[in-house]
């Protein structure tokens, strides 16, 4: 391969068009390190709930986030998200944080902060970055960067299956309704919003297997490393 530190790899896209798996799994074939900067913004979500920081207040937003920790770790195979240390895998992930993140990821203060974490842990490469504006403003110069999108059924579909292994069970006009809310608020905020970027190649997962999304990228990310993407 041409670039000694490795690929800069962006996937964005909308709420549950398998982002997060196939991120988690294409680090994993390649030897990258994953990073899911949707789990950054649930867990400063969690800790402004937690700590009653309103999105108006920016001054205590500055504080918290300038007091603030957040963190990845594998347990098990698994990826585990850590606030301050302690394990918030399943406390971001509750409808309750998945409506309160839309509002608290609209705050440039907070975008500024995250991105700043985010360009920090993948300017040495060999990452897989996965979000809403990887490829638009955390690192528009990425190597690869893919841009997954579902038709809204099988999203729902996915992520009521998900929820339930958690202990959640939401109907599917629920989640439906809940991922159709949150899409239309990224896309529409003013900071950041859900974009493809320009040079983003899309994967319709709709009727793709999770084997099938991973092959996909890693065959365009071995593509790359052999093509002379970056030297
Ligand atoms: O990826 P996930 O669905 O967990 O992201 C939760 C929310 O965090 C998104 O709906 C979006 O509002 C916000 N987000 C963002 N920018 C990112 C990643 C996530 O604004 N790069």
């Amino acid at each position: 391969m041409n670039s000694p530190r490795g690929l800069i790899i962006a996937i964005d896209g909308v709420a549950g068009s398998g982002k997060s798996t196939t991120a988690k799994l294409v680090a994993k074939r390649l030897g990258y390190m994953h990073i899911d900067t949707g789990a950054m913004y649930r867990a400063v979500a969690l800790k402004m709930l937690r700590c009653g920081v309103e999105v108006t207040d920016s001054d205590k937003i500055e504080d918290l986030l300038h007091n603030t920790l957040v963190s990845q770790k594998e347990v098990d195979g698994l990826p585990h998200v850590l606030l301050d240390g302690a394990d918030v895998t399943d406390e971001i992930r509750t409808p309750e944080i998945s409506l309160w993140v839309g509002p608290v990821s609209e705050n440039p203060r907070v975008r500024k902060h995250l991105v700043r974490w985010q360009r920090d842990l993948g300017k040495n490469g060999a990452v897989v970055l996965e979000g809403r504006d990887i490829g638009t403003v955390v690192f528009p110069d990425a190597d690869l960067k893919i841009y997954m999108v579902a038709d809204l059924k099988a999203r729902a579909k996915r992520r009521r299956k998900e929820m339930l292994t958690r202990g959640i069970d939401q109907s599917m006009t629920e989640v439906e309704t809940a991922l159709q809310a949150r899409d239309e608020r990224d896309s529409n905020r003013e900071h950041s919003p859900l974009r493809k970027a320009s040079d983003a190649i899309i994967v319709d997962t709709t009727d793709l297997t999770i084997g099938d999304q991973v092959d996909k990228v890693v065959e365009l990310a071995r593509k790359m490393t052999t093509g002379g993407a970056r030297s």
